[in-house]
């Protein structure tokens, strides 16, 4: 345990300013801001770069708990060291040099082989696959990533511990003089030159000033491994090290290294090779290396022979050899079902590389909840309890609300991670078991698990093609609508949006979250159901329920939904429940002409009384009307009468009540139709979902939904031959293919679409249905269609089938086709 009352002496520094707390201990060093895990254990060292300074981080860091600080300018403390009262300061001549040496010294203390590796390509790789070819044998530390800068290895090599019986870092260099002080933290007993690219860099004169400067790593090793073939390096090692230090292996001149290597054959995927080992005993061998590829050879080649140095038998060497994979150089972001995304990290799993995906999920935008599915921490070196007593912490630190562990291990250790968000899975074949796409949802999930989990399957499922009858859902097209509409309103008129009957099929809490995020003014809903749903799923907006029934009273207040009040019974209703306990406001709907809902002209007078007796119960948000025939120009005259009589009658209601309430008249077609008339509110529905029901302003928007199906087989109809129940597929003279689909009625496809009612878009061309329309499925004919086969996709409606056209060849409107999308669909939502 390092105490940071011994840091002065370890990096020749002063003590500025000592600790309240004299007993603080250095567990973690810490270099960026952002990054505070445990802020108690953590030492943050002020390195000053080219575009930043650390320095002015320390109030940051203090107020979150950072109480050990490095700095080299006492001057540049922000209101100097008494402003951090219960803070050390150790003041040094250079912060970065002063980690170096500190690292330096925790190395020192450890007697375990430690391999050190550079050169131009391949570093993080050969790093990479040495460690999956050693870890059956070793406890291994290594860098994580391409940590291997100034900074990056100091942090790599602090995680070095007394339990690692073997330690592989990288490093790189940028300029002369880098490599000492890289070799002074890592001080390797073994190393591996990769190679030399013919890249020019700026730090260097010349490429023999490179590979001499890069050839300081080694100076101390007892054995260097490279590849004889680079002379360059060749004749660097040469100068450096004499031959009993080094361990050569070579393609081109066989007699003058240790190993010569033959390519007897090489296919698409793999190598095969000879392996002739001269030095110190004479063999040969045959390996077949699973990679094709130049580059990968090379580094397949270096790995081989540090095993081979270690006299580890050929046949389990080929053993290894056959499980390395490509190595992940970068985390990817990659788009998931049911809007989630996936952090995919799925190669390795130990302490140092799980803060570091951790640290870049939290960079990752905030898209629902964060969830990290994690295998068995390996190579850690330590006890179960108190490796997932990190984990947790790590996991707390990072904001991960979500944990599923697979592994027995983790398993076992189940109670460090208290809460209802962890599930545990014995191994990846059980998660997978039980796997279903709907327990995962609007979530950023990091997969993280060591190599033999396996987990590029979890990968697969999550982004696996989604097969069957699809309900796309385009989240951008949404906004750009919304964003459409708002460009149609004066600034100041709220915008109430229509989310009711699953927010037109479209997913209702997808799309209300994505109005919230977008500062919608209302939603609105039919039931008081839906509004519970909403609100439970942590939707806070305004909501009003269209069609509230007397018992739902209590739920209106207990999720404050406000209630429609349409008639004298509802507001009678209403009355009664506000006098036990107050409820939310009410809106109140004026029948002008739809002759539907709503109070009419004639019970105004009567209403009126009633609110100016009650006025002390009842609240009111807003009087609203709603139009007969936006939609269409012919019935403009009947509109404006309309619009007319709630100007008539909204005064008078307002001067019972004795305030001013908003007012709204228009629907999607309306605000289209009536830019005279919004009043203070308008209520937006299918325009959202992409549809302009005036027909005049379609171009300007975005299709959002498209539903798709999949076809299921292909069959060729001889002449004569019918398609499906009742034989109404009529035959005909010639030769037929017909597709069969996965979609029927019960998925909401009409039978009237059957007998050549609707097409589908297959392979970019339409094909009619043919026969009646199934339960679960229906045909389409496509004799002209070329290459058609099963799993082929085919739009129902959607860019290429608008849901205006398909619900005209039956007679009905889109809303129709929209909400009767069943349940069984699955909707995916895609966002950029
Ligand atoms: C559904 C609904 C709307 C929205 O109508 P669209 O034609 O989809 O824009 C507006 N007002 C009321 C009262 C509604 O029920």
């Amino acid at each position: 345990m390092l105490l940071y009352s011994d840091l002065p002496a370890l990096v020749d520094g002063t003590l500025l300013q000592a600790p309240t707390d004299p007993t603080l201990a250095v567990q973690y060093l810490l270099l960026d801001s952002r990054r505070v895990g445990v802020a108690a254990g953590s030492l943050f060292f002020a390195i000053r770069g080219a575009q930043h300074n650390g320095h002015r981080y320390l109030p940051e860091l203090y107020q979150r708990g950072v109480r050990q600080f490095v700095v080299d300018s006492a001057s540049e403390i922000p209101g100097g060291p008494a402003a951090f009262p219960e803070a050390g300061f150790v003041v040094v001549p250079n912060s970065l040099r002063a980690l170096q040496e500190l690292v330096a010294r925790h190395r020192a203390q450890f007697r375990v082989p430690v391999l050190g590796i550079t050169g131009s390509n391949g570093k993080t790789i050969v790093k990479e696959w040495l460690a999956q070819m050693l870890s059956p044998d070793e406890l291994l530390c290594k860098s994580p990533r391409s940590y291997n800068s100034q900074v990056g290895v100091p942090l790599s090599v602090w995680e070095l511990n007394r339990t690692h019986t073997f330690g592989i870092f990288e490093a790189g260099i940028s300029e002369r003089g880098e490599m000492a002080r890289l070799a002074a933290v890592i001080q390797p007993t073994l190393g591996i030159f990769t190679n030399l690219g013919t890249a020019h860099d700026a730090g260097f004169s010349s490429a023999a000033e490179k590979v001499a400067e890069k050839m300081q790593l080694f100076r101390h090793v007892d054995t260097l491994f490279y590849c004889r073939d680079h002379a360059l390096i060749h004749a660097a090692a040469q100068q450096l090290l004499d031959a009993s230090r080094t361990f050569t292996w070579s393609r081109q001149h066989p007699q003058e290294a240790h190993v010569a290597v033959t390519v007897l054959e090489a296919t698409a995927d793999r190598t095969v090779v000879r392996v002739a080992q001269r030095r110190p005993l004479p063999q040969e061998h045959t390996f077949t290396v699973p990679f094709a590829d130049e580059p990968s050879l090379e580094n397949a080649l270096h790995c081989l022979m540090v095993l081979l140095w270690r006299q580890v038998a050929p046949a389990e060497i080929q053993r290894r050899l056959d499980r390395l994979h490509p190595v992940a150089m970068r985390l990817e972001m990659k788009q998931a079902l049911n809007d989630c995304y996936i952090l995919d990290d799925t190669y390795n799993n130990d302490l140092a590389g799980l803060s570091l995906a951790l640290d870049a999920l939290v960079r990752q935008p905030r898209r629902g909840r964060r969830t990290l599915i994690l295998s068995d921490v390996l190579e850690s070196g330590l006890a179960g309890p108190e490796l997932y007593a990190r984990v947790a912490q790590q996991l707390a630190t990072h904001g991960v609300e979500r944990l599923v562990g697979i592994g027995p291990d983790i398993s076992a250790s189940a109670v460090a991670f208290p809460g209802a968000s962890a599930e545990f899975y014995p191994d990846t074949a059980a998660f997978l078991a039980d796997f279903r796409p709907d327990q995962f949802r609007h979530e950023t999930i990091l997969v993280k698990g060591a190599r033999r989990f396996g987990f590029e399957r979890i990968v697969a499922v999550f982004q696996q093609k989604i097969h069957g009858t699809v309900l796309e859902v385009n989240l951008d097209a949404l906004v750009h609508n919304l964003n459409f509409y708002r460009s149609r309103l004066q600034p100041g008129t709220k915008l109430m949006v229509m989310v009711k009957a699953f927010a037109y099929g479209s997913g209702s809490y997808e799309v209300a979250n994505l109005l919230q995020f977008h500062r919608a003014d209302y939603l609105a809903v039919a039931y008081a159901d839906e509004g519970v749903d909403l609100r439970q799923q942590g939707i806070s907006l305004p909501l009003m329920v269209m069609n509230p029934s007397p018992d739902s009273f209590q739920k209106l207040r207990q999720y404050h939904l406000e209630p429609e009040i349409y008639s004298f019974e509802a507001l009678a209703d209403y009355l009664r429940a506000a006098q036990e306990q107050p409820l939310p406001p009410m809106h109140l709907k004026l029948d002008t002409g739809m002759r539907r809902l709503g109070f009419t002209e004639e019970d105004l007078e009567e209403l009126c009384a009633l609110l100016q007796t009650h006025r002390a119960q009842l609240r009111v948000a807003s009087l609203l009307t709603h139009l007969a025939g936006a939609d269409e120009a012919q019935h403009n005259d009947f509109s404006r009468q309309q619009l007319a009589a709630f100007s008539r009658m909204a005064p008078q209601l307002e001067a019972a009540l004795g305030y001013s309430v908003l007012k709204h008249a228009l629907n999607s077609a309306g605000i289209i139709r009536f830019p005279d008339s919004h009043f203070d509110m308008v209520r937006l529905g299918i325009g959202l979902y992409g549809v302009e029901a005036t027909g005049q302003q379609q171009d300007a928007l975005y299709p959002v939904s498209t539903l798709q199906t999949t076809v299921s087989q292909v069959k060729t109809l001889a002449p004569g031959q019918t398609v499906g129940y009742s034989r109404r597929g009529q035959a005909t003279d010639y030769e037929r293919r017909i597709a069969t689909l996965a979609i029927g009625y019960a998925d909401g496809y009409d039978r009237r679409f059957g007998n050549g009612g609707g097409e589908v878009v297959i392979r970019g061309q339409r094909a009619p249905i043919v026969g009646n329309v199934c339960m679960d499925m229906c045909m389409a004919d496509v004799t002209g269609i070329a290459g058609v086969q099963a799993g082929d996709v085919a739009e129902v409606f959607g860019p290429n089938i608008t849901l205006t056209e398909l619900a005209g060849r039956i007679g009905t409107i889109p809303y129709e086709l929209l909400t009767n999308v069943s349940d069984r669909v699955k909707r995916v939502f895609v966002a950029e």
